[in-house]
């Protein structure tokens, strides 16, 4: 089958083929890249192994360019990368790869365009698209991966054992491009993950998180997680998780499967935003209720307190899984923290002051929590999703009432601490941060407004009662 080569890709198809040709080196684009064009899917990094110098071919290519490229050199692993227009074009030398058991990392040497195909991963990366005069344009596809692409199936070209163990990074590749492209990885490939799994052990946490997150940012992250579930991989990397799943049963009472319901969310979520952050509080949630579970024989199965305590858990499962630690992870830890709130206020008879405490404890992600918890509905019944619904419209409304009142979304005191300590000659102590303290109560109380005026009677008042001597007039 011959690719059908598009205009943006002509110039510098022919540039590498008379560059290859100079050199006798025969080159081939292969990898993603022919995956992701076949596939009609955007890719910008092209790869381009050549039976020779990979580093060789890019200076000859980057000669043959103009304007002529910037040439960026790994001599250590023999590739040389350049840019062209908008695409980022890597070059290497075809190899042959060997592994040890203890390591990922395997020993090379210098192969045909055969051994090249035959370390990768997957039948669908293991295209090539000849740029050599005699086939130019051919697709060289010894696997049937052209098949595997049309019916949307994930298999390693050789014995899948074999590729995972050499390679354990390649189980969660598997299961990230079943989730990303949507495809069905071949039954015996599934099971070979599930043998395999404890060999994750020899992978980096970082190169494990890089997966996960490509899982998490797809349009349905469910699948990639029904699979690490499903082959044990995640109870490997992130048991907290799995510890959601299963569903108890006593005086026939039970309560849902955390597990699917997590998952829910996440799809859920995952139609409303991109946002990688959102999407990772739709799965810490709920990641207390294990060890928040008990059972009442009068009110059933309760899980009080998960929200404190989910938050609590974050820092270390995003040290555990190489996450980062700073604002992001504050960031989720809020969200967990108050996904229940926003439920309390679709009650009846709700007072300001509870909308204005939101407000204030949410900030600006505020329209996150909000879309976080109408994720949070997945009940079967449509009348109860409507009914649920309805009630976060009115919370919107409630919220966006007060704020637009009182501006407490990013709430700044409008008495400082040094105006505090200069008001009563004070310097730095617990008085100090107690009248700020109950200024801010006070203007979420609605005892007085959010104003610089009101505040300040209200800190002489309050001064004066803690028995302090005013030293402005
Ligand atoms: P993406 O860009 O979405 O990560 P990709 O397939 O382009 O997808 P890369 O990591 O850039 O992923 O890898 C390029 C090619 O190198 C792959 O298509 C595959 O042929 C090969 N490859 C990458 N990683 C491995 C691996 N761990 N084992 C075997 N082959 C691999």
């Amino acid at each position: 089958m011959v690719f059908d080569i598009q205009a943006h890709e002509r110039e510098i198809f022919m540039i590498i083929e008379q560059a290859a040709a100079e050199l006798d080196a025969p080159a081939y684009v292969v990898g993603g890249y022919v995956r992701d064009r076949l596939l009609a899917r955007k890719s910008k990094d092209m790869d381009i192994v050549c039976v020779g110098s990979g580093i060789r071919l890019a200076q000859e290519v980057a000669a043959l360019l103009r304007p002529i490229p910037r040439i960026v050199t790994y001599q250590r692993f023999g590739t040389a990368m350049i840019k062209h227009k908008d695409l980022e074009i890597e070059f290497v030398g075809a190899r042959k790869e060997s592994y040890r058991h203890d390591s990922r990392k395997p020993a090379v040497e210098e192969g045909t365009l055969e051994d090249d195909q035959n370390r990768r991963d997957f039948t669908i990366n293991a295209l090539a698209v000849s740029l050599n005069a005699k086939n130019f344009g051919e697709i060289l596809d010894p696997f049937g991966g052209l098949h595997d692409l049309e019916s949307k199936i994930l298999k390693t070209p050789l014995e899948p054992g074999r590729t995972f163990s050499d390679d354990p990074l390649r189980m969660m590749r598997a299961i990230r491009f079943s989730t990303q492209l949507g495809f069905e990885i071949e039954p015996n490939t599934l099971k070979s993950i599930a043998k395999y799994k404890n060999r994750i052990n020899i992978v980096s946490k970082e190169r494990i998180a890089t997966e996960l997150e490509k899982i998490i940012l797809s349009s349905t992250p469910s699948v990639g997680f029904k699979h690490l579930f499903d082959t044990g991989l995640l109870a490997i990397i992130f048991p907290e998780m799995v510890a959601l799943h299963g569903v108890e049963i006593r005086n026939g009472k039970g309560h849902k499967d955390n597990f699917y319901h997590t998952l829910e969310v996440l799809d859920n979520l995952s139609k409303k935003t991109n946002n990688l952050w959102l999407r990772w509080a739709a799965i810490m949630h709920d990641i207390a209720k294990p060890p928040t579970k008990r059972f009442d024989p009068e009110h059933g199965w309760t899980f009080h307190g998960h929200e404190a305590l989910g938050a609590a858990m974050v820092p270390k499962i995003f040290r555990r899984l190489r996450l980062p630690t700073d604002h992001k992870m504050k960031y989720v830890q809020k969200l967990v923290r108050l996904h229940l709130r926003p439920i309390s206020l679709t009650k009846d008879n709700i007072t300001d002051s509870a909308i204005r405490r939101l407000l204030f404890d949410a900030g600006d992600d505020i329209d996150d929590l909000m879309a976080l918890c109408e994720a949070d509905i997945t009940s079967k019944n449509p009348n109860k999703v409507k009914k649920f619904l309805r009630n976060y419209v009115m919370v919107r409304d409630k919220l966006t009432e007060v704020e637009e009142k009182d501006k407490l979304r990013n709430w700044q005191p409008p008495i400082t601490g040094e105006q505090i300590m200069e008001a009563f000659g004070l310097s730095p102590c617990r008085q100090v941060g107690d009248i700020k303290s109950a200024i801010r109560e006070a203007i979420l109380d609605g005892l007085i407004p959010n104003e610089y005026d009101e505040a300040y009677e209200f800190m002489l008042a309050k001064g004066k009662e803690l028995g302090l001597k005013s030293s402005v007039s």
